[in-house]
C-alpha cells in the first residue's frame, strides 16, 4: 500500500478521507481507538543503556542458573534445608535486582515525563490541551506562533502563517504554508507550501491543520528511522563497565575452578568443593554493578532535575563529569538580560539615563544634571517602534512580553512621557525586517501623522553603520563622511568599553513605492543607545570554582568585541584556569581559517565576540580535536548542529527554541551558568559514586574468595559456609554499596582536574588498592579464625564455633570497610563522617541482619551459625576494627607524603597535583 499523497488534495478532500468530521465532532472514543491502531505519535527514540540492561540481564541469568546449580548440588548431598534456603535466596536476589531496576526505571521516566510536548487539538468539537504523542490522523490541531508543529499535517486555515522548517529542510527563511495551495505530487519537502511538518516550528501566524501522519509516519520519523538505523555504539562508561565485568569475571571463573580443584586434591568432597566453587563464584559475578550503575545515573540524572539542569541522556552524565571546557553563551546566562538603558550618544552630544529595571522613573542627564528629553525625541521613538516587545503594568508588577533588548527600549521612551500604546496608535506600522542573529539588524516602516512614510532601523552599531549614507547631527543632515564615519566607531567604542551593550538608530524618508524599497540602505544614521545588562550575582563565583576545578569558561556571543571583552574581564574569564591570560577574539578573525588555525585560536580564546551560528559548530570541532571534552550552550534552531557536536549540548529553557531543546543533551530551565556548573559537578559526583561503589564491593568480593581460597591452600578446613557467602554476597553487602552509590558531594569534587574520559574505570593503582584492601580484610578474618579454632578447635560444634567467628568478622570488616571506601585519600573520620545518611541507614540494617544471623533460631540453623560469648565478640571485633585503622594510617601516610611533595615541587597556581586523575 503506498501512502496517500496529501499535498495534491484539497483541505475537504482530506478531511473526507480522514473522517474528521467525525472526529472533530463527537468522538474521543474513535480517537483513542486509532491511537491503538496507529500507535503513539511518537519518534523513535534512541535505545538508552541497551548494552548495560543486556549484561545485567546476561548477569542476573548466570547468577541464578549457578543458583540453581548450587541448589541441586545441596539436594543431592541431602542438605534439604539448604536447599529451600537457597531458593530464597534467588528470590530475595531476584527482588533486590526488581527494586534496583525499578527505583532506575521510574526515576527515568519521570524524567522523561517532564519533557512532555502538547498540541491543542479539536475533538468533540472543543479545543483540548493533549499530550502531542495522543495525535492521531485526522485530528485537527491548532497552530500558533511559537509552536512546534506536532504531527505531519495538512493546512486547512491560516492567517499569515510562516513556519521555520530548517529542521527538516535545511531552509534558514521562514516558508509560508496556506490552505489555497495545491501542490504536484513530485514536489519535493520544502516546497509543500499547503503541508506542516512534524518538528518544524511555527514562527509567525497562526492556523489549522489536519493531522496526516503521526510518529515514525511522519517526515521527521523516516529522517528519524534513518538515525535509528545507524549501529548503536555503548557509550564510554558502558562499554567500559561491560569490559571490566567481563574481565573480572574470567578472573574469578579460573580462580575458583583453582580453588575447586585444589580442595579436592586436599581431600575434601567434590561435590561439596563444587559446591564451595559455585558459591564463590556467585560471591564474585558482579551482577549489581550493572544495576547499580544504572540507579545512581538515573538517581543522579533526578537530582540535577531538582537543580534545574534536565539531563535527556544518561550517557550525557559521565560527559558531563569530565568536562574540560564550557562555551557559553552571555546574555541571559552570565549576565541576567535584565537590560537598563544607561545613554544615548547623538553626535559628540552623551545623555545618561537614570532608573532602574522595568520601571518607567528616570531622568535624562547631560554631565549629571537634568536636561528637556525633547532633543532625544526622534532615537527614542526609533526605538520605541522598530520594536516587538511588549510591557504590560498591572499595578505594581510589571511583565515583559518579548525580547528584553527591545522592552528596554519602551522602558526608555516612557521616561520621556512617550506612552507606548499612543506611539503605536500614531505611526502605524506597514512593513517590516525582523531581527535576526545573521543580519544583526531590525527595520521597520511606519506611516507618520503627518502622512508620509519613515523607515525606522535599529540593529548592531556595525550593521547600521554599513547601511547609512547620511549622518543627524546639530546641523541637520549631512553626508557619512570618513571623518563622520570615525567619529561615530569612536562613539561606540566609549559605550562599549563601559560593558554595554550598543545599538545603532537609524532612520529613512520612504518613497511613495516604498513597498518595494530596499530598506536596509540609504540610512540616515542617528546615534546609540547602550544599555546595562547587570551580571548574576552567582557567575563571578562560579566562574572561580569551574577554574579550580581546571574548566576553563569560553563566552561566545553576538555582542560587540569591547563590550564582550569588557564583561570577561569583570568575570575572571580573561584568564584561563592556569593563570594565562586569554584573548577576547572576533567573528571576523575567524573567517578563513584552516584546521590548524581554528585550534590554536580557540585554545586561547575566553571570549568570541560577533561569532554566527556556524563558528560555533567549528570552535566546538577546534577544542574537541585539541582533545577537550566540550560543553556547549545554545538556543537558537541554528545552534542545533553545534549542540549536537558538543559532548553536552545545552539548551536553555527559557530562551531556547524547541529544535535547540531537541538537539541537547541537557536543558538548564533557569538559564542560568551556575545551574550548568552545578550539573557539572553532579556528573562529577556520579562518576566517583560509580567508583566508591566499584571499590567496595570488588574488594569484598575478592575478600570472600581470597578467605576461602587461602584456608584451602593454608589446607585449613573452610573458614565460611556455602550460606554463609550467598548471605554476605546477596543479603549484607548490597545495602552498603548501594549507599555509596548514593554519596553526596565531597567538598573537594571541584577542586580536581577533570576525569579523563580516555582513562579506563580500573587503573592500575585503583586495581591494586582492591587488590591489598581485599587481602587485608581477609588476612584478619582468616587471623580471627584461627584463633577460633585454637579456642574451640577443629571438630563438629567447635568448628561451627570458629567458622562463626570467621563469618562475624568478614562481615563486621565490610561493614567498617565502606566508610574508608567512601574516600580513596580523605580519612573516614572526619566531619563528613555523617553526611551520608543512606551509609548510616545501610549499617544499621547490617548490623541488625548480622546480629540476626547468630540470634535468631531459624537463621543460625539455615547460616550454620552458634550464639557468641563476649570474649568471641571481642576476637570479631578485633578482627574487624584492624583492616579499617591500617587502611586509614595509609591514607594518612600518603597524606603526608605527597603535601611533603607539593611543598617542594613547583606547581601552576591552584592545581594541586592529581596523580590518581580525579579519583574520588
Ligand atoms: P547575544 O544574545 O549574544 O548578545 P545577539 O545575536 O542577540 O547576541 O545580538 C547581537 C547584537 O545585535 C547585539 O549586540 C545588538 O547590538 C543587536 N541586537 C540584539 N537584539 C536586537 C534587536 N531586537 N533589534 C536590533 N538589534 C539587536
Ligand atoms: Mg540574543
Amino acid at each position: 500500500m503506498t501512502a496517500p499523497i496529501w499535498h495534491t488534495q484539497s483541505g475537504e478532500e482530506v478531511a473526507a478521507a480522514l473522517r474528521t468530521d467525525a472526529l472533530h465532532g463527537l468522538d474521543s472514543a474513535e480517537a483513542a481507538e486509532r491511537l491503538v491502531r496507529h500507535g503513539p505519535n511518537a519518534l523513535p527514540r534512541a535505545r538508552q543503556g541497551s548494552t548495560l540492561a543486556l549484561i545485567a540481564r546476561q548477569f542476573r541469568s548466570l547468577m541464578v542458573g549457578l543458583l540453581v546449580v548450587a541448589g541441586g548440588v545441596a539436594l543431592a548431598l541431602g542438605d534439604v534445608v539448604e536447599a529451600l534456603a537457597i531458593l530464597v535466596v534467588i528470590l530475595l536476589n531476584a527482588a533486590i535486582g526488581f527494586a534496583t531496576e525499578w527505583k532506575a526505571a521510574s526515576a527515568l521516566a519521570a524524567l522523561q515525563g517532564q519533557a512532555v510536548a502538547t498540541a491543542h487539538v479539536l475533538r468533540d468539537g472543543a479545543a483540548h490541551v493533549i499530550a502531542a504523542q495522543d495525535l492521531v490522523p485526522g485530528d485537527v490541531v491548532v497552530l500558533a506562533a511559537g509552536d512546534r508543529v506536532p504531527a505531519d499535517g495538512r493546512v486547512i486555515q491560516d492567517v499569515q502563517l510562516q513556519l521555520d522548517e530548517a529542521a527538516l529542510t535545511g531552509e534558514s527563511l521562514p516558508v509560508t504554508k496556506s490552505a489555497a495551495i495545491l501542490v504536484d505530487a513530485q514536489a519535493p519537502l520544502g516546497d509543500r507550501g499547503n503541508m506542516v511538518h512534524m518538528g518544524t516550528a511555527v514562527t509567525e501566524g497562526r492556523g489549522c491543520c489536519i493531522v496526516t501522519a503521526t510518529g515514525a509516519q511522519t517526515e521527521m520519523g523516516r529522517i528519524g528511522a534513518l538515525i535509528e538505523g545507524v549501529a548503536e555504539h555503548g557509550t564510554p562508561l558502558e562499554a567500559k563497565l561491560a569490559e571490566l565485568s567481563r574481565a573480572l569475571l574470567v578472573i574469578v571463573l579460573v580462580l575458583c575452578a583453582v580453588i575447586v580443584l585444589f580442595g579436592w586434591l586436599r581431600g575434601n568432597a567434590l561435590l561439596f568443593m563444587v559446591e564451595v566453587g559455585i558459591s564463590l563464584a556467585i560471591a564474585a559475578v558482579p551482577e549489581g554493578l550493572l544495576a547499580v550503575t544504572t540507579m545512581t545515573l538515573a538517581v543522579g540524572m533526578q537530582r540535577m532535575a531538582g537543580m534545574g539542569a534536565l539531563v535527556r541522556r544518561l550517557p550525557a552524565v559521565e560527559a558531563l563529569g569530565s568536562t574540560t571546557v564550557i562555551c557559553t553563551d552571555k546574555t541571559g546566562t552570565l549576565t541576567r538580560n535584565e537590560m537598563t538603558v544607561r545613554a544615548y550618544t547623538l553626535g559628540a552630544l552623551r545623555v545618561d539615563v537614570t532608573g532602574t529595571g522595568y520601571v518607567a522613573q528616570g531622568h535624562f542627564q547631560i554631565d549629571g544634571r537634568d536636561i528637556d528629553p525633547a532633543p532625544l525625541g526622534l532615537a527614542l521613538r526609533i526605538g520605541a517602534l522598530c520594536n516587538d516587545a511588549r510591557v504590560d503594568r498591572t499595578g505594581d508588577a510589571v511583565s515583559i512580553l518579548g525580547d528584553p533588548t527591545e522592552a528596554a527600549l519602551i522602558i526608555a521612551a516612557g521616561k520621556a512621557g512617550l506612552e507606548h500604546n499612543a506611539l503605536h496608535a500614531a505611526y502605524p506600522r506597514i512593513r517590516e525586517l525582523p531581527f535576526s542573529s545573521e543580519t544583526r539588524l531590525m527595520v521597520t516602516a511606519h506611516t507618520t501623522p503627518g502622512g508620509g512614510t519613515v523607515a525606522y532601523a535599529k540593529g548592531a552599531p556595525g550593521m547600521v553603520l554599513a547601511a547609512c549614507v547620511a549622518v543627524l547631527g546639530a546641523d541637520g543632515e549631512t553626508p557619512m563622511t570618513a571623518e563622520a564615519m570615525r567619529q561615530a566607531r569612536a562613539a561606540n567604542e566609549a559605550l562599549a568599553a563601559g560593558a554595554l551593550r550598543v545599538l545603532g538608530l537609524a532612520c529613512r524618508d520612504l518613497p511613495d513605492d516604498f513597498a518595494h524599497a530596499d530598506l536596509t540602505r540609504g540610512l540616515t544614521f542617528v546615534g546609540f543607545v547602550g544599555m546595562i545588562d547587570p551580571l548574576r550575582d552567582e557567575v563571578k563565583a562560579t566562574v572561580a570554582r569551574c577554574h579550580q576545578a581546571g574548566i576553563r569558561v569560553v563566552m561566545i556571543t553576538g555582542d560587540q568585541q569591547a563590550t564582550a571583552a569588557e564583561i570577561a574581564r569583570q568575570l575572571g574569564l580573561d584568564t584561563d584556569q592556569q593563570g594565562r591570560p586569554l584573548q577576547a577574539v572576533h567573528g571576523s578573525a575567524l573567517a578563513d581559517l584552516d584546521d590548524a588555525g581554528w585550534i590554536r585560536v580557540a585554545s586561547g580564546a575566553s571570549v568570541f565576540a560577533r561569532v554566527s551560528p556556524e563558528h560555533k559548530l567549528k570552535i566546538v570541532e577546534a577544542l574537541q580535536h585539541s582533545g577537550q571534552v566540550v560543553a556547549m550552550t545554545g538556543d537558537g534552531v541554528n545552534d542545533a548542529p553545534a549542540l549536537r557536536q558538543a559532548d553536552i549540548g545545552i539548551a536553555m529553557g527559557i530562551r531556547g527554541t524547541e529544535v535547540a531543546k531537541g538537539a541537547a543533551d541537557m536543558v538548564i530551565t533557569d538559564d542560568n551558568f551556575a545551574t550548568i556548573v552545578a550539573a557539572v559537578e553532579q556528573g562529577r559526583v556520579i562518576v566517583h559514586n560509580i567508583l566508591r561503589f566499584i571499590h567496595y564491593l570488588f574488594s569484598c568480593n575478592f575478600a570472600e574468595i581470597v578467605t576461602v581460597g587461602g584456608a584451602i591452600m593454608l589446607g585449613w578446613p573452610l573458614p565460611l559456609g556455602v550460606m554463609q557467602i550467598l548471605w554476605l554476597n546477596l543479603v549484607t553487602d548490597i545495602f552498603p554499596a548501594m549507599a555509596l552509590a548514593l554519596e553526596p558531594s565531597a567538598p573537594d569534587v571541584m577542586r580536581r582536574p577533570p576525569r579523563d574520559p580516555a582513562e579506563p574505570l580500573m587503573t592500575v593503582a585503583f586495581g591494586w588498592l582492591i587488590v591489598w584492601q581485599g587481602a587485608l580484610l581477609s588476612g584478619c578474618t582468616l587471623a580471627a579464625f584461627a584463633v577460633g579454632m585454637r579456642w574451640y578447635g577443629l571438630e563438629g560444634e567447635g568448628l561451627r564455633h570458629a567458622v562463626t567467628i570467621a563469618f562475624m568478622t568478614l562481615a563486621m570488616a565490610q561493614m567498617l570497610h565502606a566508610f574508608s571506601a567512601r574516600s580513596r585519600s580523605r580519612s573516614a573520620l572526619t566531619s563528613r563522617l555523617f553526611t551520608n545518611a543512606w551509609l548510616w541507614g545501610a549499617t544499621g540494617i547490617c548490623l541488625a541482619l548480622q546480629i540476626a544471623a547468630v540470634e535468631v533460631p531459624l537463621l543460625r540453623e539455615v547460616l550454620r551459625t552458634v550464639a557468641l560469648s563476649p570474649a568471641d565478640w571481642g576476637l570479631v571485633a578485633m578482627g574487624a576494627l584492624t583492616p579499617v585503622l591500617v587502611v586509614e594510617m595509609v591514607k594518612l601516610m600518603t597524606g603526608w607524603r605527597s603535601r611533603a611533595a607539593r611543598r617542594f615541587a613547583e606547581h601552576p597556581a591552584g592545581l594541586p597535583p592529581a596523580p590518581d586523575g580525579g579519583r574520588p
